[in-house]
């Protein structure tokens, strides 16, 4: 599918960070970067839904960031971590849509690990974080 200007696989240089492979993609407005097999992905005439849920994902991010102001975001979630929970249920909620009609099991428990993790900066606890997602799957 044709990606709109703004999205860009990482860059070389950031794959050097060891973290990084651990994430899918970041949305750092107005620019939102994906893991390579990602972004190539996306170019193909049929993408996996798991690429095209990623690529909302991060829109809802960016289209958070566009709204408060990038630094303001940043701030927010790295200081709250409230706000970093409800900002990635917020994204996650948006993927999750696209899982479910298309009749897919959304990888719960991994992301609950995920945000009770290091990569969310322990966002919420483990049960917090599979509690809510359960109840988020049940309504989407
Ligand atoms: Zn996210």
């Amino acid at each position: 599918m044709k990606l709109p200007s703004y999205v860009k696989p990482y860059p070389k240089i950031w794959k050097l960070l060891p973290f990084v492979k651990e994430f899918g993609g970041n949305s750092i407005y107005p620019t939102i970067y994906l893991r390579e097999d990602f972004y190539r992905d996306l170019l193909r005439d049929n993408p996996h839904l798991r690429s095209i849920a990623l690529l909302k994902h991060e829109e809802s991010h960016r289209k958070r960031q566009q709204e408060i102001g990038l630094l303001r975001f940043l701030l927010k979630n790295y200081f709250s971590r409230s706000a970093r929970l409800e900002e990635e249920l917020t994204a996650y909620q948006v993927s999750m849509q696209i899982w479910k009609k298309h009749g897919l099991e959304f990888p719960i428990e991994y992301l609950a690990k995920n945000l009770s993790g290091w990569m969310y900066l322990w966002a919420t606890s483990y049960k917090n974080a599979r509690k809510k997602l359960e109840k988020m799957w049940e309504e989407a």
